[in-house]
Protein backbone atom coordinates (compact mmCIF):
# COMPACT_ATOMS: atom_id res chain seq x y z
CA UNK A 1 0.00 0.00 0.00
CA UNK A 2 1.73 3.57 -1.44
CA UNK A 3 2.33 6.05 1.85
CA UNK A 4 1.46 8.69 -1.06
CA UNK A 5 -1.92 10.71 -0.63
CA UNK A 6 -2.17 11.74 -4.21
CA UNK A 7 -4.67 13.45 -3.43
CA UNK A 8 -3.34 16.08 -1.01
CA UNK A 9 -0.21 16.06 -3.27
CA UNK A 10 -1.98 17.12 -6.31
CA UNK A 11 -3.79 19.52 -4.17
CA UNK A 12 -0.39 21.37 -3.49
CA UNK A 13 0.37 21.64 -7.05
CA UNK A 14 -2.51 24.50 -8.77
CA UNK A 15 -1.56 24.55 -12.12
CA UNK A 16 -2.86 20.99 -12.44
CA UNK A 17 -6.03 21.84 -12.63
CA UNK A 18 -5.39 23.71 -15.82
CA UNK A 19 -7.31 22.81 -19.37
CA UNK A 20 -5.20 22.41 -22.50
CA UNK A 21 -7.07 22.99 -25.20
CA UNK A 22 -10.32 22.26 -23.15
CA UNK A 23 -9.18 19.06 -21.75
CA UNK A 24 -7.35 18.88 -18.31
CA UNK A 25 -4.00 18.81 -18.18
CA UNK A 26 -1.80 15.17 -18.25
CA UNK A 27 1.94 16.80 -17.50
CA UNK A 28 4.33 14.28 -18.08
CA UNK A 29 7.14 16.62 -19.32
CA UNK A 30 8.73 15.87 -15.79
CA UNK A 31 12.51 15.45 -16.93
CA UNK A 32 12.17 18.57 -18.16
CA UNK A 33 10.89 20.49 -14.97
CA UNK A 34 8.54 19.57 -12.52
CA UNK A 35 5.73 21.83 -11.47
CA UNK A 36 6.10 23.63 -8.06
CA UNK A 37 3.85 23.01 -4.87
CA UNK A 38 2.26 26.22 -3.65
CA UNK A 39 4.20 26.19 -0.27
CA UNK A 40 7.45 27.19 -2.64
CA UNK A 41 6.03 30.04 -5.07
CA UNK A 42 4.97 31.31 -1.60
CA UNK A 43 8.02 31.30 -0.24
CA UNK A 44 9.32 33.52 -3.39
CA UNK A 45 6.93 35.97 -2.60
CA UNK A 46 7.63 36.15 1.12
CA UNK A 47 11.10 36.72 0.50
CA UNK A 48 10.88 39.58 -1.71
CA UNK A 49 7.82 40.98 0.57
CA UNK A 50 9.40 40.32 3.76
CA UNK A 51 12.86 40.05 3.56
CA UNK A 52 14.46 41.24 0.63
CA UNK A 53 17.92 42.48 1.05
CA UNK A 54 21.64 41.79 -0.09
CA UNK A 55 22.58 38.53 1.72
CA UNK A 56 25.80 38.07 3.99
CA UNK A 57 27.62 42.38 3.55
CA UNK A 58 24.45 44.05 5.50
CA UNK A 59 24.59 44.83 9.50
CA UNK A 60 20.89 45.53 8.77
CA UNK A 61 17.35 43.47 10.28
CA UNK A 62 16.39 42.65 6.51
CA UNK A 63 20.01 41.51 5.58
CA UNK A 64 20.69 39.11 8.39
CA UNK A 65 17.30 37.51 8.04
CA UNK A 66 17.66 36.75 4.57
CA UNK A 67 21.52 35.78 5.22
CA UNK A 68 19.78 33.54 7.71
CA UNK A 69 16.97 32.07 5.12
CA UNK A 70 19.99 31.72 2.55
CA UNK A 71 22.17 30.14 4.59
CA UNK A 72 19.68 27.35 5.91
CA UNK A 73 18.30 26.71 2.54
CA UNK A 74 21.91 26.11 2.21
CA UNK A 75 21.85 23.15 5.97
CA UNK A 76 18.71 21.65 4.06
CA UNK A 77 20.59 20.73 0.87
CA UNK A 78 23.79 19.54 2.92
CA UNK A 79 21.34 17.27 5.07
CA UNK A 80 19.13 16.38 2.01
CA UNK A 81 22.51 14.88 0.17
CA UNK A 82 23.81 13.86 4.16
CA UNK A 83 27.16 16.20 3.54
CA UNK A 84 29.52 16.36 5.94
CA UNK A 85 29.43 20.17 6.19
CA UNK A 86 27.36 22.70 4.81
CA UNK A 87 30.09 24.46 2.98
CA UNK A 88 30.52 21.62 0.75
CA UNK A 89 27.35 22.86 -1.14
CA UNK A 90 28.14 25.68 -3.39
CA UNK A 91 24.77 27.17 -4.54
CA UNK A 92 24.70 27.79 -8.31
CA UNK A 93 21.97 28.30 -11.38
CA UNK A 94 21.74 25.18 -12.38
CA UNK A 95 23.52 22.14 -12.90
CA UNK A 96 24.79 23.44 -15.95
CA UNK A 97 26.20 26.53 -13.91
CA UNK A 98 27.45 23.61 -11.37
CA UNK A 99 28.97 21.68 -14.19
CA UNK A 100 30.73 24.84 -15.73
CA UNK A 101 31.98 25.87 -12.48
CA UNK A 102 33.20 22.59 -11.98
CA UNK A 103 35.11 21.76 -15.52
CA UNK A 104 37.21 25.14 -15.02
CA UNK A 105 37.92 25.11 -11.51
CA UNK A 106 38.53 21.83 -12.01
CA UNK A 107 40.72 21.96 -15.24
CA UNK A 108 42.59 24.95 -13.66
CA UNK A 109 43.65 23.29 -11.01
CA UNK A 110 44.35 19.49 -11.76
CA UNK A 111 44.23 19.59 -15.58
CA UNK A 112 47.51 19.29 -17.58
CA UNK A 113 48.11 18.55 -21.44
CA UNK A 114 48.01 14.77 -22.01
CA UNK A 115 45.57 14.53 -19.31
CA UNK A 116 42.26 12.63 -19.60
CA UNK A 117 38.26 12.87 -18.57
CA UNK A 118 35.73 10.25 -18.97
CA UNK A 119 32.36 10.98 -19.44
CA UNK A 120 29.64 8.32 -20.96
CA UNK A 121 27.57 8.18 -23.65
CA UNK A 122 24.12 8.86 -21.85
CA UNK A 123 25.26 12.16 -20.93
CA UNK A 124 23.64 15.00 -20.76
CA UNK A 125 24.87 17.99 -23.35
CA UNK A 126 25.44 19.83 -20.05
CA UNK A 127 28.00 17.36 -19.27
CA UNK A 128 29.49 16.77 -22.22
CA UNK A 129 30.34 20.42 -23.73
CA UNK A 130 32.03 21.88 -21.23
CA UNK A 131 34.56 18.81 -20.35
CA UNK A 132 35.26 19.58 -24.53
CA UNK A 133 35.62 23.16 -23.82
CA UNK A 134 38.38 22.80 -21.24
CA UNK A 135 39.79 19.58 -22.67
CA UNK A 136 40.75 21.84 -25.93
CA UNK A 137 41.45 24.53 -23.78
CA UNK A 138 44.26 22.49 -21.76
CA UNK A 139 44.91 19.94 -24.66
CA UNK A 140 43.57 16.82 -22.59
CA UNK A 141 41.39 13.97 -24.12
CA UNK A 142 37.80 13.38 -23.47
CA UNK A 143 37.03 9.51 -23.67
CA UNK A 144 33.64 8.38 -23.71
CA UNK A 145 32.03 5.04 -21.61
CA UNK A 146 29.91 3.45 -24.59
CA UNK A 147 26.37 1.80 -24.02
CA UNK A 148 24.38 -1.26 -25.44
CA UNK A 149 21.28 -1.40 -26.72
CA UNK A 150 19.24 -1.44 -23.30
CA UNK A 151 20.74 1.88 -22.56
CA UNK A 152 23.01 0.19 -19.91
CA UNK A 153 26.70 1.86 -19.58
CA UNK A 154 29.20 -1.35 -20.46
CA UNK A 155 31.36 -1.17 -17.19
CA UNK A 156 34.16 -3.71 -18.77
CA UNK A 157 34.73 -0.87 -21.27
CA UNK A 158 34.94 1.52 -19.00
CA UNK A 159 37.56 -0.23 -17.21
CA UNK A 160 39.59 0.11 -20.31
CA UNK A 161 39.02 3.10 -20.56
CA UNK A 162 40.75 4.24 -17.07
CA UNK A 163 44.59 5.00 -17.52
CA UNK A 164 46.92 7.02 -14.54
CA UNK A 165 46.09 9.70 -17.45
CA UNK A 166 42.40 9.92 -15.84
CA UNK A 167 41.73 13.06 -13.92
CA UNK A 168 38.18 12.51 -13.55
CA UNK A 169 35.00 10.90 -14.55
CA UNK A 170 32.05 12.04 -14.70
CA UNK A 171 28.91 9.70 -15.66
CA UNK A 172 25.29 10.92 -14.88
CA UNK A 173 23.08 8.82 -12.07
CA UNK A 174 20.16 8.44 -14.17
CA UNK A 175 20.08 9.42 -17.77
CA UNK A 176 17.54 12.01 -18.75
CA UNK A 177 16.90 10.50 -22.03
CA UNK A 178 16.87 6.43 -21.44
CA UNK A 179 15.92 6.46 -17.25
CA UNK A 180 18.49 4.01 -16.63
CA UNK A 181 19.63 3.72 -13.02
CA UNK A 182 23.04 3.41 -13.58
CA UNK A 183 24.73 1.53 -10.84
CA UNK A 184 27.17 5.10 -9.58
CA UNK A 185 28.60 2.94 -6.64
CA UNK A 186 30.23 0.70 -8.48
CA UNK A 187 31.33 3.12 -11.09
CA UNK A 188 32.85 5.43 -8.29
CA UNK A 189 34.52 2.67 -6.52
CA UNK A 190 36.44 1.67 -10.26
CA UNK A 191 37.66 5.38 -10.27
CA UNK A 192 38.53 6.03 -6.77
CA UNK A 193 40.48 2.63 -6.79
CA UNK A 194 42.23 4.32 -10.42
CA UNK A 195 43.14 6.61 -8.02
CA UNK A 196 40.80 9.40 -9.75
CA UNK A 197 37.88 11.46 -8.67
CA UNK A 198 34.35 11.27 -9.55
CA UNK A 199 32.01 13.76 -10.32
CA UNK A 200 28.01 12.61 -9.95
CA UNK A 201 25.31 14.46 -12.45
CA UNK A 202 22.21 13.67 -9.91
CA UNK A 203 19.69 16.07 -12.12
CA UNK A 204 17.28 13.27 -12.54
CA UNK A 205 18.04 11.41 -9.43
CA UNK A 206 17.83 13.69 -6.43
CA UNK A 207 13.59 13.97 -7.15
CA UNK A 208 13.36 10.45 -7.43
CA UNK A 209 15.42 7.99 -5.22
CA UNK A 210 18.04 8.28 -2.20
CA UNK A 211 20.84 10.45 -3.04
CA UNK A 212 24.03 10.00 -0.03
CA UNK A 213 27.31 11.70 -1.35
CA UNK A 214 28.57 9.74 2.33
CA UNK A 215 27.71 6.51 1.07
CA UNK A 216 27.98 6.81 -2.54
CA UNK A 217 31.51 9.10 -1.34
CA UNK A 218 31.70 10.52 -4.82
CA UNK A 219 34.11 13.54 -5.11
CA UNK A 220 31.34 15.98 -6.55
CA UNK A 221 27.77 15.90 -7.31
CA UNK A 222 25.57 18.44 -9.47
CA UNK A 223 21.94 18.61 -9.53
CA UNK A 224 19.30 21.04 -10.94
CA UNK A 225 16.89 22.92 -8.40
CA UNK A 226 13.66 23.03 -10.76
CA UNK A 227 13.97 19.23 -11.46
CA UNK A 228 12.98 19.02 -7.73
CA UNK A 229 10.11 20.75 -7.12
CA UNK A 230 12.08 24.07 -7.10
CA UNK A 231 12.36 27.32 -8.63
CA UNK A 232 14.40 27.69 -12.33
CA UNK A 233 17.94 29.58 -11.88
CA UNK A 234 18.91 27.34 -8.77
CA UNK A 235 20.96 24.19 -8.32
CA UNK A 236 23.71 22.80 -6.32
CA UNK A 237 27.53 21.91 -6.76
CA UNK A 238 28.25 19.44 -3.76
CA UNK A 239 32.25 18.95 -3.46
CA UNK A 240 34.46 17.33 -1.04
CA UNK A 241 36.06 20.45 1.09
CA UNK A 242 39.70 19.70 0.76
CA UNK A 243 39.38 19.42 -3.51
CA UNK A 244 36.84 22.73 -3.01
CA UNK A 245 39.94 23.89 -0.68
CA UNK A 246 42.33 23.14 -3.27
CA UNK A 247 39.84 24.12 -6.40
CA UNK A 248 40.65 27.70 -8.17
CA UNK A 249 37.43 29.92 -8.55
CA UNK A 250 35.61 29.99 -11.57
CA UNK A 251 34.02 33.81 -11.80
CA UNK A 252 35.72 36.90 -10.03
CA UNK A 253 33.66 39.91 -8.14
CA UNK A 254 31.64 40.48 -5.15
CA UNK A 255 31.41 37.81 -2.53
CA UNK A 256 34.09 35.48 -3.29
CA UNK A 257 37.02 37.55 -2.02
CA UNK A 258 38.36 38.31 1.37
CA UNK A 259 40.90 40.97 0.41
CA UNK A 260 41.48 43.13 -3.05
CA UNK A 261 44.14 45.13 -4.15
CA UNK A 262 45.73 46.02 -7.49
CA UNK A 263 48.57 43.91 -7.09
CA UNK A 264 46.80 40.94 -5.26
CA UNK A 265 43.41 39.49 -4.47
CA UNK A 266 42.75 36.52 -2.02
CA UNK A 267 39.73 34.42 -2.10
CA UNK A 268 36.83 34.40 0.55
CA UNK A 269 36.66 30.67 3.14
CA UNK A 270 33.77 28.43 1.42
CA UNK A 271 31.36 28.18 -0.24
CA UNK A 272 31.62 32.17 -1.03
CA UNK A 273 35.06 31.38 -2.92
CA UNK A 274 32.59 29.88 -5.32
CA UNK A 275 29.78 32.19 -5.09
CA UNK A 276 30.83 35.32 -6.79
CA UNK A 277 28.47 38.40 -7.34
CA UNK A 278 24.58 38.66 -5.69
CA UNK A 279 23.05 35.16 -5.94
CA UNK A 280 19.34 33.94 -6.94
CA UNK A 281 18.63 34.57 -2.86
CA UNK A 282 14.60 34.18 -2.89
CA UNK A 283 15.34 30.66 -5.55
CA UNK A 284 17.67 29.16 -3.15
CA UNK A 285 15.75 29.65 -0.09
CA UNK A 286 12.84 28.35 -1.88
CA UNK A 287 14.49 25.82 -3.41
CA UNK A 288 15.01 24.34 0.24
CA UNK A 289 11.37 24.82 0.55
CA UNK A 290 11.21 22.21 -1.80
CA UNK A 291 13.63 19.97 -0.21
CA UNK A 292 11.57 20.01 2.86
CA UNK A 293 8.38 19.18 0.12
CA UNK A 294 9.99 16.26 -0.95
CA UNK A 295 11.60 15.05 2.50
CA UNK A 296 8.31 15.62 4.08
CA UNK A 297 6.89 12.95 1.86
CA UNK A 298 10.02 10.73 1.93
CA UNK A 299 12.13 9.92 -0.99
CA UNK A 300 11.74 6.35 -0.19
CA UNK A 301 7.53 6.76 -0.61
CA UNK A 302 8.23 8.90 -3.83
CA UNK A 303 10.44 6.25 -5.37
CA UNK A 304 7.83 3.56 -4.29
CA UNK A 305 5.34 5.17 -6.03
CA UNK A 306 6.97 6.67 -8.65
CA UNK A 307 8.40 2.81 -9.60
CA UNK A 308 4.52 1.52 -9.48
CA UNK A 309 3.75 4.28 -11.86
CA UNK A 310 6.80 3.34 -13.89
CA UNK A 311 6.05 -0.67 -14.34
CA UNK A 312 2.51 -0.01 -14.69
CA UNK A 313 3.04 2.56 -17.64
CA UNK A 314 5.58 0.54 -19.08
CA UNK A 315 3.53 -2.43 -19.12
CA UNK A 316 0.45 -0.68 -20.49
CA UNK A 317 2.76 0.92 -23.43
CA UNK A 318 3.80 -2.26 -24.15
CA UNK A 319 0.27 -3.17 -25.31
CA UNK A 320 -0.04 -0.40 -28.08
CA UNK A 321 1.17 -2.23 -31.64
CA UNK A 322 3.91 -0.78 -33.16
CA UNK A 323 5.02 0.53 -29.85
CA UNK A 324 9.25 0.72 -29.43
CA UNK A 325 10.78 2.02 -26.08
CA UNK A 326 14.40 3.49 -25.88
CA UNK A 327 16.20 2.46 -22.22
CA UNK A 328 14.93 -1.09 -21.10
CA UNK A 329 17.66 -1.29 -18.40
CA UNK A 330 16.57 -3.13 -15.45
CA UNK A 331 16.82 -0.74 -13.36
CA UNK A 332 14.71 2.63 -14.21
CA UNK A 333 13.22 6.02 -12.61
CA UNK A 334 10.74 7.64 -13.85
CA UNK A 335 11.45 7.92 -17.72
CA UNK A 336 9.95 6.48 -20.94
CA UNK A 337 11.25 7.24 -24.33
CA UNK A 338 9.48 5.81 -27.16
CA UNK A 339 8.18 5.83 -30.77
CA UNK A 340 5.65 4.03 -32.44
CA UNK A 341 6.01 2.39 -35.92
CA UNK A 342 7.46 5.57 -38.25
CA UNK A 343 4.99 8.17 -36.51
CA UNK A 344 7.89 11.03 -36.80
CA UNK A 345 7.86 12.02 -32.76
CA UNK A 346 7.13 15.92 -33.23
CA UNK A 347 3.70 14.90 -35.22
CA UNK A 348 2.53 12.52 -32.18
CA UNK A 349 3.44 15.20 -29.61
CA UNK A 350 1.73 17.82 -31.10
CA UNK A 351 -1.56 15.31 -31.72
CA UNK A 352 -1.05 14.14 -27.97
CA UNK A 353 -0.87 18.27 -26.75
CA UNK A 354 -4.63 18.97 -28.49
CA UNK A 355 -5.44 16.17 -26.10
CA UNK A 356 -4.27 17.60 -22.87
CA UNK A 357 -1.00 15.33 -22.96
CA UNK A 358 2.25 16.99 -22.37
CA UNK A 359 4.94 14.90 -23.45
CA UNK A 360 8.40 16.02 -24.69
CA UNK A 361 9.92 15.39 -28.32
CA UNK A 362 12.93 15.27 -29.48
CA UNK A 363 16.56 14.83 -28.45
CA UNK A 364 16.30 15.45 -25.27
CA UNK A 365 19.62 17.56 -24.70
CA UNK A 366 21.73 13.84 -25.52
CA UNK A 367 22.09 13.97 -29.32
CA UNK A 368 24.45 11.51 -29.08
CA UNK A 369 21.79 9.00 -27.54
CA UNK A 370 19.50 9.82 -30.40
CA UNK A 371 22.51 9.26 -33.07
CA UNK A 372 23.44 5.63 -31.21
CA UNK A 373 19.97 4.42 -32.22
CA UNK A 374 19.72 5.48 -35.18
CA UNK A 375 16.37 7.49 -35.06
CA UNK A 376 14.70 11.26 -35.30
CA UNK A 377 14.23 11.64 -31.32
CA UNK A 378 11.66 10.12 -29.29
CA UNK A 379 8.56 11.18 -27.35
CA UNK A 380 9.62 11.34 -23.99
CA UNK A 381 7.53 10.25 -21.08
CA UNK A 382 8.54 11.08 -17.41
CA UNK A 383 6.87 10.76 -14.00
CA UNK A 384 6.66 13.15 -10.89
CA UNK A 385 4.92 12.29 -7.65
CA UNK A 386 1.46 14.15 -8.80
CA UNK A 387 1.10 12.00 -11.59
CA UNK A 388 -1.74 9.21 -11.50
CA UNK A 389 -2.30 5.42 -12.81
CA UNK A 390 -5.84 7.82 -14.64
CA UNK A 391 -3.43 10.00 -16.90
CA UNK A 392 -1.27 7.36 -17.34
CA UNK A 393 -4.31 5.57 -18.80
CA UNK A 394 -5.27 8.35 -20.94
CA UNK A 395 -1.97 8.79 -22.10
CA UNK A 396 -1.89 5.28 -23.72
CA UNK A 397 -5.42 5.82 -24.99
CA UNK A 398 -3.97 9.07 -26.45
CA UNK A 399 -0.86 7.51 -27.78
CA UNK A 400 -3.75 4.68 -29.48
CA UNK A 401 -5.39 7.06 -30.95
CA UNK A 402 -2.65 9.28 -32.81
CA UNK A 403 -1.03 5.70 -34.06
CA UNK A 404 -4.42 4.31 -35.74
CA UNK A 405 -4.93 8.12 -37.30
CA UNK A 406 -1.59 7.69 -38.95
CA UNK A 407 -3.09 3.85 -39.87
N1 LIG B 1 21.92 16.72 -16.55
C1 LIG B 1 20.79 16.03 -16.75
C2 LIG B 1 20.83 14.53 -16.57
C3 LIG B 1 19.61 16.69 -17.09
O1 LIG B 1 18.50 15.99 -17.28
C4 LIG B 1 19.64 18.10 -17.24
C5 LIG B 1 18.40 18.86 -17.65
N2 LIG B 1 17.59 18.23 -18.59
C6 LIG B 1 20.83 18.77 -17.01
C7 LIG B 1 21.96 18.06 -16.66
C8 LIG B 1 20.95 20.27 -17.16
O2 LIG B 1 20.10 20.91 -16.27
P1 LIG B 1 19.80 22.47 -16.39
O3 LIG B 1 19.35 22.73 -17.80
O4 LIG B 1 18.71 22.68 -15.38
O5 LIG B 1 21.05 23.18 -16.04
Amino acid sequence: MSKINIHQIREQFPILKCTVYGKPLAYFDNAATTHKPDRVVRKIKEVYESMNSNIHRGVHYLSNQATMAYEQARNKVQIFINAAHSHEVIFTSGATGAINLLANSFADTYLSEGDEIIISHMEHHSNIVPWQMVCKRKKALLKVIPINSHGELLLDEFEKLLSTKTKLVAVTYVSNTLGTVNPIEEIIEKTHANNSLMMVDASQAVQHLKVDVKTMDTDFLVFSGHKIYGPTGTGVLYGKEKLLNEMEPWQGGGEMIKNVSFEQTTYNELPFKFEAGTPNIAGSIALGEAIDFVSELGIENIAEYEDELLNYATEQFLQIPGMRIFGTASKKASVISFLVNDIHPFDMGTLLDKMGLAVRTGHHCTQPIIDYFGIPGTLRASIAVYNTKEEIDRLVAGITKVAQMFG
